[in-house]
């Protein structure tokens, strides 16, 4: 799928305020409602679908940010990834923990929106909702890898139970042969209204039909396999590609991986996120690989070649100076973290951990004692004034 400009789809510049970036939304939304467009429903509907991803994504702060900074939804170009199983809206975002990916939950937070756009409408109501297509749930899994598999990138095979499409009705419902039938209560409308006479004048309520749940069709004979729910639980293999460099609590999204969607709309997404276990010497920082690196006081004196474990296993010789201090730092460049979104590399930062032997031999100690007198320091000293 190309890059979309999701600021064009809405008709916003960049700068644009949340409130303006909403009521750009709301109008177009309900222009592009399949059900305000009676005439050319197909059209309409691609339209609002892409009005819905472009709001989906600047609406969410997280979502927003990333999206600039590579001008693009769809990050798999980032890791090369094309004719990889992502495309459209899959990708990653990084996932607060605490609020999720806030603001999108398939359809049913647009509820509120539509309510107040389409109160206008006269007479629509969740009942008539119930009826449009309807996108699925978002499904969320956590996948535990390794250190070294976020380094390096890897494949994995998920196990998923979700509800699918039922293949003997094809999501209808009904039993092959049969069909559905318009509700002879609500004729249809999956809507029950009354009037009653009070106080005040008549007053009309409206209920949902309870004979047809509100959905205005009646299964009369129900599909055996899915008992006329159109779906039916099953676990489903999926193969997943974490791209080299991928964070701690950053999801891959895969889009259309997540529960049917009704009545023609769409699949909800799979967001797989990702948690990175914790590695006995390696630790991360931005796309930084940190470790210690244990040498002698001799090494760290004269110097020395030091044989460095890097994280894809390989090992580099980095030569520390004369005179390397405790705690000093040293850098291998480009072999840290690969940028996910850029492929640049950060780089491997050590820090020596000077030793001091605890036990010596008598030849080793006899060396010392010698080199401590060419140090000018008779063991043991004291130095008036420091310890006076
Ligand atoms: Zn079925
Ligand atoms: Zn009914």
């Amino acid at each position: 799928m190309a890059n979309k400009d999701y600021y064009e789809i809405l008709g916003v510049d960049k700068n644009v305020s949340d409130e303006d970036l909403k009521k750009a939304y709301r109008k177009l939304a309900k222009k592009y409602h399949p059900d305000a467009n009676p005439d050319n429903k197909k059209e309409a509907e691609a339209k609002f679908k892409e009005v819905n991803e472009a709001y989906e994504v600047l609406s969410n702060p997280e979502k927003r940010k990333m999206y600039d900074q590579f001008g693009t939804a769809d990050p798999s170009q980032g890791f090369g990834g094309a004719g990889g199983p992502f495309g459209g809206r899959n990708g990653y975002y990084s996932y607060s923990s605490s609020g999720g990916f806030d603001g999108f939950d398939g359809f049913g937070d647009f509820g509120d929106i539509f309510s107040s756009i389409f109160g206008g409408f006269g007479g629509r109501s969740s009942a008539n909702r119930r009826n449009s297509p309807r996108q699925g749930d978002d499904l969320t899994y956590r996948m535990d890898i390794t250190f070294e598999e976020s380094f390096l990138g890897t494949q994995k095979e998920i196990n998923l139970t979700r509800n699918e499409k039922c293949s003997m009705c094809n999501g209808n419902g009904a039993k092959p042969g049969t069909k559905k039938q318009t509700c002879s209560m609500c004729h249809g409308t999956g809507q029950i209204k009354q009037t009653q006479t009070t106080l005040f004048g008549q007053m009309q309520t409206v209920r949902p039909c309870t004979n047809c749940n509100g959905t205005g069709e009646i299964i009369p004979e129900p599909c055996p396999e899915c008992r006329g729910k159109g779906t039916v639980r099953k676990q489903v293999k999926i193969t997943v590609k974490i791209p080299a460099g991928i964070d701690e609590n950053q999801a891959i999204i895969l889009q259309g991986q997540g529960e049917p969607g009704e009545k023609g709309g769409a699949n909800g997404d799979l967001r797989i996120i990702v948690h990175i276990k914790k590695h006995s010497i390696f630790t991360r920082d931005g796309q930084d690989v940190l470790c210690e690196v244990p040498i002698t006081f001799t090494q760290a004196t004269l110097g020395a070649d030091l044989e460095i474990p890097m994280v894809d296993g390989t090992k580099e010789t980095y030569r520390i100076p004369e005179g390397t201090q405790p705690g000093a730092k040293f850098v291998i460049r480009g072999k840290g973290f690969k940028n996910i979104n850029n492929g640049s590399q950060g780089n491997f930062i050590f820090t020596v951990l000077v030793q001091v032997p605890k036990k010596l031999t008598k030849e080793q100690r006899d060396l010392m004692v010698e080199l401590a007198k060419t140090m000018n320091e008779q063991p043991p000293v004291k130095r008036r004034g420091l310890f006076g």
